[in-house]
């Protein structure tokens, strides 16, 4: 197995150019419809997963949109053929709109982070079994090849992401918060929103009093026999039971002011941005971040950050072209590269596509705040998806499936 890994590290498994994702978004498509719905929740290992996307690194930073995306698929699909994929991508914007209408649930998930993490300082009994279980070395079949397939490759399947933090939680009994950031620290798609109500998902705290239990029986039967643990916990109690904060509604997203020239500024939650502008911007430059801000770096994981940061110079190359502008790479989000990109490009107004919660939102909100002394006004837009979509995940995501079709009419996606 070791040897297959090998040869899918992170840079191989998601080349980090649009022209790649959207290669495998045209040799996806034909399998968006039936076959995705019969076949997704089978994890047959690496280099066997023409059976699920593996878009997500891709649309997770916006190098793909979603209405994108969707669009391709119902070029070939009717959107009842497509149902299952149409609504598995609408999970990403529904984790999305939760969060950005509860941003104490990630606040509360970086404070027990960090306590945990104070914890392991303490505790040599947990370190060592968290240090285990994250090199693979736990003793749970299936288990211990996923951390290293993560480590690895930078991807796990979705079911192996539901096994793996059930086993984490329930077998091994380890904080969800230590799992989460592992997943966080490797995943080429780490995500805040889709990620962290992961997590809280399997351990029971999402939905309270329903956890996902792991089973040998299960496993076996989607991972083509390839694993059947012996040892998993036969029961999985909620961690803790406690109702979710109830939604906050969303402030309508600022304009830009009419008339003047703006810095266009991209990140790690939208590479894409430059296709979301109002028409008529008066565009005089492009800076490009390659990593959040220098004091709470985005993405966290090493292999993630440079894998990233190729990304970002592909983005900053087509928002060029696409623009016809320069564009600069930023070492960092910070204000004496935003000051300097703003004189080049003789502009105090800066657009950027907004960051949902997280730490590229934290980021923004600092560099505002410094910036505007100076008289540079940032401003997040939102995109018409997000605008549209996110109001509506108030509750399961049971009834905001509800509102798709809407969703997909109010956004122009037909089938022709
Ligand atoms: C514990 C846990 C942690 C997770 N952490 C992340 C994360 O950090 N980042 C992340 O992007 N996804 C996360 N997911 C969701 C999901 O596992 C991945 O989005 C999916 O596996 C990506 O692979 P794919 O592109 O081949 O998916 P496909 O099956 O091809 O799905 C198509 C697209 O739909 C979206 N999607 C599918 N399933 C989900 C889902 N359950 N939640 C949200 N969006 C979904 C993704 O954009 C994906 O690219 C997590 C799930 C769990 C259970």
């Amino acid at each position: 197995m070791a040897d297959h890994h090998e040869t899918l590290r992170g840079n191989d498994l998601f080349p980090p150019n649009h022209a790649a994702a959207l290669e495998r978004l045209q040799a996806f498509v034909p399998g968006a419809g039936r076959r995705y719905a019969a076949e997704r929740n089978r994890d047959a290992g690496p280099g066997r997963r023409d059976n699920v996307s593996m878009l997500s690194p891709y649309i997770r930073h916006r190098v793909l949109s979603e209405r994108q995306v969707i669009q391709a698929v119902l070029a070939q699909h009717s959107p009842e053929g497509a149902e299952k994929f149409i609504q598995e991508v609408f999970w990403r914007t529904y984790w999305k709109g939760w969060l950005q209408m509860r941003p104490q649930v990630w606040r509360a998930f970086l404070r027990e982070l960090a306590a945990d993490r104070a914890r392991l300082e303490q505790d040599a009994g947990l370190r060592s079994a968290v240090t285990a279980a994250q090199e693979g070395r736990s003793g749970v079949e299936g288990f211990d090849d996923w951390a290293r397939e993560l480590v690895q490759t930078g991807y796990l399947h979705n079911h192996a992401r539901m096994w793996f933090a059930s086993i984490w939680i329930f077998t091994l009994g380890l904080p969800w918060t230590l799992g989460a950031e592992f997943f966080l620290r490797h995943l080429r798609d780490a995500d805040p929103a889709s990620n962290t109500l992961g997590w809280r998902w399997v351990a029971g705290i999402q939905t309270p009093g329903k956890t996902y239990l792991a089973r040998a029986d299960n496993i076996a039967r989607y991972t083509d026999n390839r694993f059947r643990p012996d040892n998993l916990a036969t029961e999985a109690h909620p961690i803790r039971e406690e109702s979710p904060p109830p939604p906050t509604p969303l402030p309508a997203p600022p304009t830009l002011p009419p008339g003047q020239r703006v810095l266009l500024l991209l990140h790690g939650d939208d590479l894409g941005g430059h296709e979301a502008l109002p028409a008529g911007i008066d565009v005089g430059g492009i800076a490009v971040a390659r990593q959040g801000h220098p004091d709470d770096p985005w993405p966290f994981g090493e292999a993630t950050a440079h894998w990233f940061a190729a990304l970002a110079e592909d983005a900053a190359q087509r928002a060029s072209n696409a623009l016809q502008q320069p564009a600069s790479l930023l070492p960092h989000l910070d204000a004496d590269n935003l000051r300097e990109a703003c004189d080049q490009a003789n502009a105090r107004v800066i657009a950027t596509p907004g960051a949902p919660v997280g730490p590229m939102a934290d980021a923004l909100a600092r560099v505002a705040a410094t910036l505007s002394v100076d008289g540079i006004q940032l401003i997040p837009l939102r995109r018409e998806w997000d605008h549209l979509a996110w109001p509506h995940a108030t509750h399961g995501f049971f009834r905001f499936k509800r509102e798709i079709p809407d969703l997909l009419a109010r956004n122009a996606l037909t089938h022709p």
